[in-house]
């Protein structure tokens, strides 16, 4: 049964959940925003183009919860069996974009989305490679209505 990894990637601590592979309530129990996936995780543990990591902020504890969106024609298959075999680095996660899920309402039809939005704030993901390597495109227009969506950073609608 395959479990989180912990890592370093540029030198940080990160925990990273290969698909299909559960958050242990171990760990959901040292996670501090947790409340913002609830009913999300086997969504996003089967999601494609995603993997779910726990990183810190300044200090070890608590945990935060967030999803690296990679292109879609990445290989991330390969990249859990490189996580788990301790293979994996610092490069794997150059085309990474950090993502936070979040509860959006839409402006044109106040429809409430649940979305996954960039984030820019936790290293060691974030600005800095983001733009020049993951040509990931943002959700630019309200699924329900059309309504342009370009200034809320969504990465994927869930
Ligand atoms: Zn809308």
């Amino acid at each position: 049964m395959a479990k989180p990894v912990d890592l370093l990637v540029r030198g940080r601590p990160v925990v990273y959940l290969a698909a299909g592979v559960a958050l242990p309530d171990e760990l959901a129990a040292r996670t501090a925003n947790l409340d913002r996936y609830a009913g999300l995780d086997s969504q996003l543990a089967l999601m494609p183009n995603a993997r779910r990591v726990l990183l810190t902020s300044a200090r070890p504890a608590p945990l935060f919860h967030y999803v690296l969106l990679w292109p879609s024609d990445t290989a991330l298959d390969l990249l859990d069996e490189r996580v788990a075999r301790a293979a994996a680095t610092d490069d794997d996660f150059a085309g990474a974009i950090l993502a936070e899920a979040r509860h959006v309402t839409c402006l044109g039809c106040e429809v409430v989305h649940r979305v996954l939005a960039f984030e820019a704030g936790m290293p060691p993901f974030g600005v800095g490679s983001w733009m020049r390597d993951a040509p990931i495109a943002f959700v630019d227009a309200c699924p329900s209505c059309g309504a342009s969506w370009r200034t809320l950073g969504a990465l994927a609608v869930l």
